[in-house]
């Protein structure tokens, strides 16, 4: 998979901060703002960090930086109940980024309706993104998927997915950020 970021192009941020079938973990009470009530700032797409460049934070620093949900999900490897992220429901064109360091992540062009209540993807944005780990928690082998960058809790993947990849990656909305294109 090739980088898919638009060359160019600057993008206007929608600070817009999820997994049912089959992620099955423990809820978590979500305190995030509605979608209505997030501002809008806009970046320019040679802001997003380059593969490989990672970020390191103290654990008092990222309390600081994110919000209790974004933390819990992020820090703590919690799952938001599902239909209440801001983006199982979002289908503007854009790219979703982590919440928590800025990398882009997923591309709207590879998110689909799982119906699950949580924003789900075939496959993330390009290679070195997001790395997966084997989580054997809660009574099931599952395989967690986190920021590359980071080290943030995204969710999990599994392969029940629709084609071209047959893969489901079953993300938190409380993880992602979402970033629409804009043309110079
Ligand atoms: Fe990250």
């Amino acid at each position: 998979m090739k980088a898919l970021l638009p060359m160019g192009l600057s993008v206007l941020c929608v600070g817009i901060t999820g997994c049912g079938t089959g992620c099955g973990a423990a809820a978590s009470s979500p305190d995030e703002p509605s979608p209505a009530s997030v501002p809008v700032r806009s970046v320019a797409d040679a802001d997003f960090p380059p593969v490989g460049n990672r970020l390191e934070l103290s654990d008092a620093e990222w309390r600081r930086r994110l919000t209790a949900a974004q933390y819990d999900v992020l820090r703590e490897q919690g799952t938001e109940r599902a239909f209440t992220g801001r983006f199982h429901d979002h289908h503007e064109q854009g790219v979703y980024v982590c919440a928590a360091c800025g990398a882009p992540l997923f591309r709207s062009e590879d998110k689909f309706d799982s119906g699950t209540g949580w924003p789900s993807y075939t496959r993330p944005i390009e290679d070195g993104r997001v790395a997966s780990e084997r989580d054997v928690t809660l009574g099931m082998v599952r395989t967690e998927v986190h920021c590359a960058r980071c080290d943030g809790h995204l969710g999990h993947v599994f392969d029940d997915g629709p084609p071209p990849t047959g893969l489901r990656y079953c993300i938190n909305s409380a993880s992602l950020d979402f970033v629409t294109v804009r043309t110079p």
